[in-house]
């Protein structure tokens, strides 16, 4: 007869996963009396694949039976013909969260520093937890901005890796081209610096910062992109990091083997092949956008611009009651408590709708 050997509280975990948070996704769509409900709370593109991107993803389900090519060569060189850097200074991964996450792994261990703006892209403290290292938050500007001034003076000799997300998630704001150059200058060589721009394609500020320009002449700067938020393929996991060779191969040695599956490889090619209606698309989430912005002000809302795919709605201590009329209305916001509601930008019946629950809020709320 089998007998129970090990208990439970013999197991031994790392000590740094008591302090990872947990990461909370955005919650699934429901029906709200009868009636569908939509989710915009994770910056999703709304829109349904292209029929040429379903078609290659089709296709390579039918050798699932295959391990896909852990290079991903096809892929890479697809991207490096499109950004024009070489393909060993690009990696890829399953999602720009798992290029992070490699890439932290790579160079963070107990005792080393990363530093970041808080609020900022919840994935942000549960990376740098696993590693061991310490997260050093830095507040954001009251109006939501990156403070680079106390970013640079929050640097010691334990930091490793200062982290930028531009545009900000949750906040939408971004950093400027001249200022992240005088950041660098700045900052010590031998710190890397991470500019996630997963929402790159939606910018329409022309002095906000180009990652893949900078990183040209800056060997310690590394940039993140993603398929998910533009490219609409969220679900299939493709992200990537464009850095120098060093770093690039680094980031390679900590990837889980096969990472990215084929159909995932297949989809991003044909995506970058497809790129001019894909971003005709998002020429139209940006016009949602300043319609969404236009509306709310002109209902007296406090909002200010984004560059990104979603909104940033302050309502402090009403976020929680917001978040709740929102759902009764059969709209899924992102809310964080007591500070404000992230709302992704849909298709205009979507906004339409979310204007609709703000309309009905002002009249019971003011
Ligand atoms: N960076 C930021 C700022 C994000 O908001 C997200 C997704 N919410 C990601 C990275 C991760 O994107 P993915 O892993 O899908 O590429």
């Amino acid at each position: 007869m089998s007998e129970t050997r090990s208990h439970p509280s013999e197991l031994r975990f790392r000590s740094a996963l008591g302090a990872i948070p947990a990461y909370i996704p955005g919650k699934p769509p429901k029906r709200v009396d009868g009636r569908p409900s939509y989710k915009v709370s994770s910056n999703e593109n709304p829109y349904p694949p292209l029929p040429g991107v379903l078609r290659a993803a089709m296709r390579a389900v039918e050798s699932m039976n295959r391990y896909p090519d852990l290079t991903s060569t096809a892929l890479l060189e697809a991207l490096s013909a499109r950004l024009d850097v070489p393909v060993n200074r690009l990696a890829v991964g399953a999602g720009s969260a798992a290029v992070l996450y490699n890439l932290l792994q790579a160079t963070c261990e107990t005792g080393d520093e990363v530093i970041y703006a808080w609020r900022s892209f919840e994935a942000y403290p549960i990376a740098v937890a696993l590693t061991g290292a310490t997260a050093i938050e830095v507040a954001l500007t009251a109006d939501g901005r990156h403070d680079l001034d106390a970013m640079a003076a929050a640097v010691s000799t334990k930091t490793k890796v200062i982290l930028i997300c531009t545009p900000n998630n949750p906040t939408g704001e971004v950093v400027r081209g001249d200022d992240l150059q005088a950041f660098l200058r700045a900052v010590p060589v031998g710190v890397l610096v991470v500019i996630d721009e997963a929402y790159r394609e939606f910018v329409r500020e022309p002095r906000a910062v180009d990652g893949i320009d900078l990183h040209r002449e800056h060997p310690n700067v590394v940039v993140l992109r993603t398929f998910s938020k533009a490219y609409g393929l969220a679900g299939l996991r493709v992200g990537m990091a464009i850095g120098s060779e060093l770093v690039m191969a680094a980031i390679r040695k900590c990837a889980v083997p096969f990472g990215l599956s084929d159909i995932a490889q297949q989809a991003a090619i044909a995506s970058l092949a497809a790129e001019a209606d894909l971003l005709q698309r998002v020429e139209g989430i940006v016009g949602e956008r300043s319609r969404m912005v236009n509306a709310l002000r002109e209902l007296g809302w406090e909002v200010r611009d984004s560059q990104a795919n979603f909104l940033w709605l302050e309502l402090c201590e009403d976020t929680h009651a917001f978040a709740m009329a929102a759902e009764a209305a059969g709209l899924i916001v992102r809310s964080f408590p007591g500070e404000g509601a992230r709302v992704t930008i849909g298709e205009p019946e979507t906004n339409s709708l979310f204007l609709d629950v703000v309309r009905q809020w002002n009249v019971h709320k003011r």
